[in-house]
Order: structure tokens, then sequence, then C-alpha cells
């Protein structure tokens, strides 16, 4: 059975025993306008010279008849907890597209109408949030940071109506289309939820699936294979948050379903590149008090999203003890990870015990004078050359820097400057490993609202700029980007809100 994408709320949400999806058509929209085209992915991945006349493609609109589209049921923990069902409740799938290499990627409308998935809500997405998804997306990307990818926005032409909040005052916006590919967008929820129906043998099926595409690494066979599998996902999600924490990615809502199964960035809500370094920072305002999701607590969390998926995962494995001592290992993994790229930050070529104690005075110093996470990094780079600490060092914090910080500020550098003068490499060969380690150029939470702003009034010009400074970060090319958060941004409205 078809279902046309014209739910209107309130559809049961489909049961599909055996398999994963339904198929499903886009809604369709009558004056689509293309706002961005990433003309590099789109050849990168296959699909040619794609442009300005495909937007009915790029807009889910009048497709061919031999595009099969469909959507993907999976579930999940959201927020700690058991939510049952769930799915792709504003994705569409469009399949998979093999380039010259023989590379796969799959590519999906976010926002193109309701599926039998969408519970209550309506299937759509908002300008707002695409334009959050579009470039933040692809500034990972850029960042080297593993992640899903964004080909195209549009503008739908029809309004959406949001209720930010639940404030009780609904507003219209611009609803919006994003294509993004990913070379697959399967979730640990797909495996819960077959798990949990206790459908053992669409287990194996998807299982065996995920390992031969994606994991073809793993050479083992029969329970081995899904013990180095398990293993295998761990290894990657601890990579992926350790390269987070590197560029300093708040996700905002790690819930299982927003997990990606091959350690890619995935689903972009509420997330927040970090101004100041604070460990309790939460962009998600519906995660207060609680801040589950907060930046520091990323590495944990992944962990316990792991044991829901060692769960899920345990009728294949059936050893309970060796799925403990895997996720058990996580965590020793995990930081050995994070201080060794810590100290690829601070231009260290190798992690030596006294480290810890220099990060862990690292960290109090940064939370208590407030220093921006990104420019801190990239004035340690000019340390040299600095005469005035009290003038640079307050360029880059969040408030007023009296005496006895800018002691604290003169102490630690000290002390840095004796454990670089343990590197086993040249101060060149040091300089070098922190310009490849920390960005220059961040997409802050205020730039995304600024070019929000501009594109709903007609213009593009912030956005042609985001999208040149997004592709090299590494690189300082626009000077007024390279400062902290101005003044009036505290709190910006509209950034930080679920979808
Ligand atoms: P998220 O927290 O944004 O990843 O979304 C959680 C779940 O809600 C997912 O299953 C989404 O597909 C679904 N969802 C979010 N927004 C919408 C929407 N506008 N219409 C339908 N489903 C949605
Ligand atoms: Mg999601
Ligand atoms: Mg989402």
């Amino acid at each position: 059975e078809i279902f046309p994408g014209d739910f209107s709320g309130n559809t049961i949400q489909r049961n599909t025993p055996k398999v994963l999806f339904s198929t499903v058509e886009p809604v369709g929209f009558e004056n689509p306008e293309l706002i961005i085209f990433n003309e590099k992915l789109s050849e990168e991945i296959g699909l040619g010279k794609l442009d300005e006349k495909d937007i009915d493609f790029l807009a889910a609109t009048n497709l061919p008849e031999n595009i099969k589209t469909y959507a993907t049921a999976y579930a999940g923990h959201q927020f700690g907890n058991w939510a049952g069902q769930l799915g792709d409740g504003r994705a569409i799938l469009a399949g998979e597209i093999t380039n010259e290499t023989g590379q796969k990627n799959e590519i999906q409308w976010k926002g193109a109408g309701a599926t039998p998935y969408s519970r209550h809500a309506d299937g759509r997405a908002v300008l707002r949030s695409s334009v959050r998804e579009y470039l933040m997306s692809e500034a990972m990307y850029h960042l080297g940071v593993p992640t899903t990818r964004a080909l195209s926005l549009c503008l739908t032409g029809e309004n959406v109506v949001r209720d930010i909040m639940y404030s009780g005052n609904p507003q219209e916006e611009k609803g919006a289309v994003v294509v993004r590919t990913a070379e697959s967008f399967l979730r640990f929820g797909h495996f819960e939820l077959i798990s949990t129906q206790k459908e053992i043998n669409t287990l194996i099926d998807l299982t065996d699936f995920t390992i031969e595409n994606y994991y073809k690494n793993i050479t083992s066979d029969g329970e081995q294979k899904y013990k180095d599998f398990f293993s295998e996902v761990c290894t990657r999600t601890a990579d992926l948050m350790v390269e987070w924490f590197r560029v300093g990615f708040v996700h905002g809502v790690m819930n299982t379903d927003n997990m990606s199964i091959l350690g890619l960035t995935i689903d972009y809500g509420p997330f927040s590149m970090m101004d100041e370094y604070d460990l309790n920072f939460t962009p998600n305002t519906t995660d207060l008090p609680g801040r589950r999701y907060a930046f520091g607590k990323q590495g944990q969390i992944s962990q316990w999203n792991l044991w829901q998926l060692a769960n899920a995962l345990f009728p294949l494995i059936k050893d309970e003890k060796l799925l403990e001592e895997t996720l058990n290992s996580y965590g020793n993994y995990f930081w050995e990870a994070h201080d060794k790229m810590l100290c690829r930050k601070f231009g260290f070529n190798e992690l030596k015990k006294e480290d810890e104690e220099f990060f862990v005075n690292w960290q109090s110093l940064m939370q208590d004078l407030q220093f921006d996470y990104t420019l801190f990094f990239n004035l340690l780079e000019k340390l040299e050359s600095i005469s005035d600490i009290k003038t640079n060092f307050q360029k880059i914090s969040y408030i007023p820097l009296d005496d006895s910080k800018i002691k604290k500020i003169e102490d630690f550098i000290q002390t840095y400057i004796q454990r670089l003068k343990t590197n086993t490499i040249s101060k060149e060969e040091s300089l070098d490993l922190m310009k490849k380690t920390n960005p220059k150029f961040l997409l802050r939470n205020y730039l995304l609202f600024e070019c929000i702003e501009e594109i709903n009034n007609g213009k593009t010009e912030i956005l042609k700029k985001l999208t040149k400074a997004i592709e090299n970060p590494y690189e300082e090319i626009f000077p007024e980007f390279s400062v902290k958060r101005p003044i009036g941004y505290d709190d910006i409205s509209g950034c930080s809100m679920l979808s």
C-alpha cells in the first residue's frame, strides 16, 4: 500500500512486521525555490551536474515514475526512556546512488511530507532548522568530522505553523526541504525496533547487511562476526565523540534514534558549537535542568546508548560478560583518545602521565575565566609574539579579567611553556600540529541566526560568505569571524529550539 504524503496529523503509526520501511510518496510542492546547491557533493556521489533545472527532484516534486520512495521505521530511547516505535517522520528516502568508484550513498529528503511514522506531526521542516542542518553538516564535513552531508536546500513555497516551545502563540514560518546524503542513515534505533519485536531473523538480516556493506573490514564468521561488529561500532562512536570534543560540538539530542550505526553525526536539531568553554553547556532548552546531553557528558551518554545497542544485539551475541567488558573498556578507550586529542590541540606530540593534571587545571581555568574554546587555542598558537597578556586574553573571555585572573593566566602559560619544552618534535612541527587540530572558523549559533534572518528577508550575502568560510575552517578567510560571540547574542532565540 502506498501512502501519499498528505497525512493530516493524528495518523496511527504503522507497524510493519519483518520489514523496516513503508512505501511513501513525497507530498510535492507547487512553487519550490532553490536556495543552496552543493555542486561538489553532487559530482562526488555520482549525481553529476545537477543544477536549478533539477529543482523538481531536489524539492521532491513531480518525481519520475521509476523512483520508488520510502520511509524507514526505527525505535529509540529518548532522554533515557524507552520511546517505542518511531521512524522517519519527516524524512523520505529516494534510494541509493553509486558513483564511479563504487561508493554508495543514500539520498533523503527532509521535510517533504508526512510518512506512516509521523505520529502527530506534519512531516514538514522549516527554513530555520533546514539552514541549520545544511550549513552545520557541511561545516562538520570540512572540519573532518564524520557526518551526513547536505546536497541542497529549497524553500517549498508553503508556510508551516510552529508553536515554538509550546508558547501558545503559533507562528507561520517558511517551509523548506533539505536533500541530505550518507553512506547509510541506519541508526541504533533500527536494531532496537526489531530486537524488541523479537524478529530475530530480521535482526540477523539487518546486521549481516550492515556488516557486509559498511563494515567490510570484518572478516570473521558466526557469533564472532557480531562481537567484532559491536566492538567496531563502539570504536567508531568513541572516535566520533572525541571529534565532537575537538571542535566543540554539542549535539543536544543524543537519543538512540539519533545515533548513527556508522558513527556519523546525524540529525542536526538544537546543536551548537561552543563559544565559552563550559562542560555543562546544553543548547537544548528542553534538556534543562537535567542537562543529560550537555557538552561534557557526551562521552558517558554515548556509552549509555551503546548499552542499549548491546541489549538489542544480545540475541546474536548472547555473551553478557563479553558485552559488559566491551562496554567497560569503552570508557578507557574514549578517555585515552580524548586526552591524545587534547595533546594535539596543545601541540604536544605525545600523551604523558602528568598531562592529566595539566588538563584538569586547564579546564578549571577555562571554566573560571570563561574563555572562548576555539579562540583560546588560536591565541596559544601566537603566544610567542604576544607582549600584552591582559589585552589579548580579555579579547577571548566573556567576563572582565581582573589582576588575580591575569595572574592565573600567567601561571598557566608558564606551565604550558615548560610542558612544550618536553616535546620530542620541533617547534615548527608542534605549531603545525596545532594548526591542523584547532579550527580557525567556527559556525557559531549567532552566525546561523543572522544567516537565517537574511534568507527570510530574501537575501543571501551572509549565506555565501558562510559557505566559503565553512569550506576552509583551518584558515582565516574573514577576520570578522575570528572574534568571540558579540554582545546581544547571549540568548539567541530560535536557535536552540527542538524541531
Ligand atoms: P528528532 O528529535 O528531531 O530527531 O525527532 C524525533 C522523532 O520525531 C523522529 O522520529 C522524527 O522523524 C520525528 N519528527 C520530528 N519532527 C517531525 C515532523 N515535523 N513531522 C513528523 N515527524 C517528525
Ligand atoms: Mg531524529
Ligand atoms: Mg531531527
